[in-house]
């Protein structure tokens, strides 16, 4: 059925001692590390994670068993350092009062920001170092893009595929096989107008918005005819081929409203195979969902989470 099949922890998760064998147990074959969302959100932890001493026995069992290793991250403070403000403020984004301002993202007219964050990517990528030759390397969570004359006219989708476009073209001559995602969420969710992907650029789609209590294709369900909608357009625009699914069914962050302590699951195994027949009907050969906060404060409230039943559901049963 798919392919890949897939989770997104975050880091911090791993404080539950036996995740990664809950994962392996479950038959999941990909695992893409998050190291958090919302405006602040850095590879930093990431990197924190993967040279310390829990982390390198996690990535090891990952390897002994055959799972593959990605990353899922918000990284675009990281690829263009906050620092260079004061210097080059030509490399950051324009804000709709005129001024610029190195609160998030950047300015994708500047030919010299593209070459810095493509630099700074394939450093990144050479530390965080995906099995499966693909990269997930995403602007800031939310936020605003470029207001500069040359920008104004590109929606964000179009800047965000920008953006993507020249990290692709450097990742590829670091590593031919090299592909990245280009996602598709909250600002990006409509198709890009003025740009079109390169060759190794492929979808992410992301329905954060969508009501996770009913399925994607509930005609009672106006959030979800949305998404529907969004991706389908998604689709068409980046084609099938290497199309992949970032969803939300065992998100525990995300059921709880990102607020601490995690709220139960409310997964439902019903709905998640409905969604799943909807996106293997689109073409989708690869799919993932958050499970943030499935960590041993979460093991503790609610017993073991229904990782079983999930990865069931990812092949098909
Ligand atoms: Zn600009």
């Amino acid at each position: 059925m798919f392919t890949r099949r897939g989770i997104v922890p975050e880091v911090g998760d791993f404080a539950l001692p036996d995740l990664e064998q809950r994962i392996i147990a479950a038959g999941i074959n990909t695992v893409g590390f998050h190291a958090g969302g919302g405006a602040e959100a850095t590879p930093e932890g990431a990197i924190d994670f993967i040279t310390g001493e829990r982390g390198r026995a996690v990535l090891r069992a990952f390897a002994e068993a055959g799972v593959d290793i990605e990353y899922e991250l918000h990284a675009m403070r990281w690829l263009l350092p906050r620092g260079l403000f004061e210097r080059s403020p030509e490399l950051f984004r324009m804000d709709d009062t005129g001024v610029r301002t190195p609160d998030a993202n950047l300015c994708c007219s500047s030919s010299e920001a593209l070459r810095i964050v493509s630099q700074r990517a394939v450093q990144l990528c050479r530390i965080l170092r995906s099995t499966t030759h693909r990269y997930f390397l995403w602007a800031d969570d939310g936020q605003p893009w470029c207001q500069c004359p040359q920008c104004r006219g590109l929606s964000a989708s179009d800047q965000n595929l920008v953006i993507a476009n020249a990290i692709a073209g450097a990742l590829r001559e670091w590593d031919p096989r090299a592909r990245l995602a280009a996602l598709t969420y909250l600002q990006t969710l409509d198709p890009p107008r003025e740009v079109k992907p390169a060759s190794n650029v492929f979808l992410e789609f992301a329905p954060i918005r969508r009501d996770s209590s009913r399925a994607l294709t509930d005609p009672t369900s106006e959030a979800n005819a949305q998404m529907v909608a969004a991706c389908e357009a998604a689709i068409e625009f980046f084609g099938a081929p290497g199309a992949h699914v970032l969803e939300y069914w065992i998100d525990a962050s995300r059921a709880s409203g990102w607020k601490r302590p995690a709220a139960k699951l409310p997964y439902d195994g019903s709905v998640l195979r409905k969604d799943l027949r909807f996106y293997e009907t689109l073409g989708f050969e690869s799919v993932t969902s958050f499970s943030c906060w499935i960590d041993a404060d979460y093991v503790d409230r609610w017993g073991d989470p229904p990782l079983n039943d999930y990865a069931a559901a990812l092949r098909g049963e």
